[in-house]
């Protein structure tokens, strides 16, 4: 399994616009929240983000105040009938573009599974975004089902980020993803995990302490050092349509997920400045 942060720079450089998929088969362990709250905080560190809602759920494009409008999401692109550019929305955030979801990117599956090589599509159709000299990130919330969409976005990837719920269950969800992560290599040989961001932390609770421990031995520095704590002012920004960062913005919440774009940041730049 490769979790080399040098192999995710090198495999990077040459692009532009770095692509990062934020994946976990497992529901609920927080993709979307991260999705949605690391984004805002890498443009707070002046980072151009463009964030991806690859999810029918549309949580994303909700937790942002964006509507989930037909036609605006990464579905005509994919099936061939627009251009990825028009898909663009600005969101109300600085530095914060959005390609919504809609639900019929829940249909998409079977359109797709009549194209040749479906599992490339999405990789194909942000190619043009590499050369676009407008984000510095792509950033996408996979839904949790291994579907094409799940699995697509990880060919696309350079990167991924992978949320961890800080729960009793945890460490078989690890196991999973990182086998689904291994069987992926063959279609995309150089992606890399990022990190791994353990979320819903409660500092009360002997089984959030153990759980990152567990995790921390299995997987190492391969782990991001912040961790998310379980916050009720985090669950209840996405009902304001507002990322943490401005729904509370001195909170622990915004602080944890600051640390972790600063985290996210040096791990990719600190490479670089070593290259
Ligand atoms: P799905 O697999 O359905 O897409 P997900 O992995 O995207 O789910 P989220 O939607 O981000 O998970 O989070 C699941 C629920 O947990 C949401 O109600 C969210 O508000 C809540 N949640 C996420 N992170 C936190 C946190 N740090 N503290 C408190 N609640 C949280
Ligand atoms: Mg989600």
């Amino acid at each position: 399994m490769k979790s080399d942060i040098i192999d995710l720079y090198v495999s990077t450089v040459k692009n532009k616009m770095k692509i990062f998929a934020i994946v976990n088969q497992k529901g609920g362990v927080g993709k979307t929240t991260t999705a949605v709250n690391l984004s805002a905080a890498l443009t707070e560190l002046g980072k151009r983000v463009l964030l991806i809602d690859l999810d029918p759920q549309a949580n994303t494009t909700s937790g942002l105040g964006m509507e989930a409008q037909q036609g605006m999401s990464l579905y005509p692109v994919l099936i061939s009938e627009k251009a990825i550019e028009d898909q663009i929305q600005r969101t109300p955030y600085a530095d914060l573009d959005i390609i919504t979801s809609e639900i019929d990117l829940a249909g998409v599956e079977i359109e797709l599974a009549a194209l040749e090589s479906p599992i490339h599509r999405v990789k194909e159709t942000l190619e043009p975004m590499r050369s676009n000299e407008s984000y510095d990130y792509a950033i996408i919330d996979c839904p949790p089902s291994v579907g094409i969409l799940m699995t697509s976005a990880l060919v696309a990837a350079d990167g991924l980020i992978i949320p961890v719920q800080c729960e009793f269950y945890a460490m078989e969800g690890v196991t999973k993803i990182m086998d689904l992560v291994s069987k992926m290599e063959a279609l995309n040989p150089s992606l890399s995990i990022c990190g791994v961001i353990m979320t819903m932390y409660d500092a009360r609770t002997r089984i959030s302490q153990q759980v990152v421990a567990d995790v921390r031995e299995y997987l190492g520095n391969m782990v991001f050092e912040t961790v998310i704590p379980r916050s009720v002012r985090i669950s209840e920004a996405p009902s304001f349509g507002e990322p943490i960062t401005k729904y509370d913005q001195w909170g622990i919440g915004s602080r944890n997920y600051r640390a972790l774009a600063e985290e996210f940041v040096q791990r990719l730049e600190g490479v670089q400045a070593e290259a």
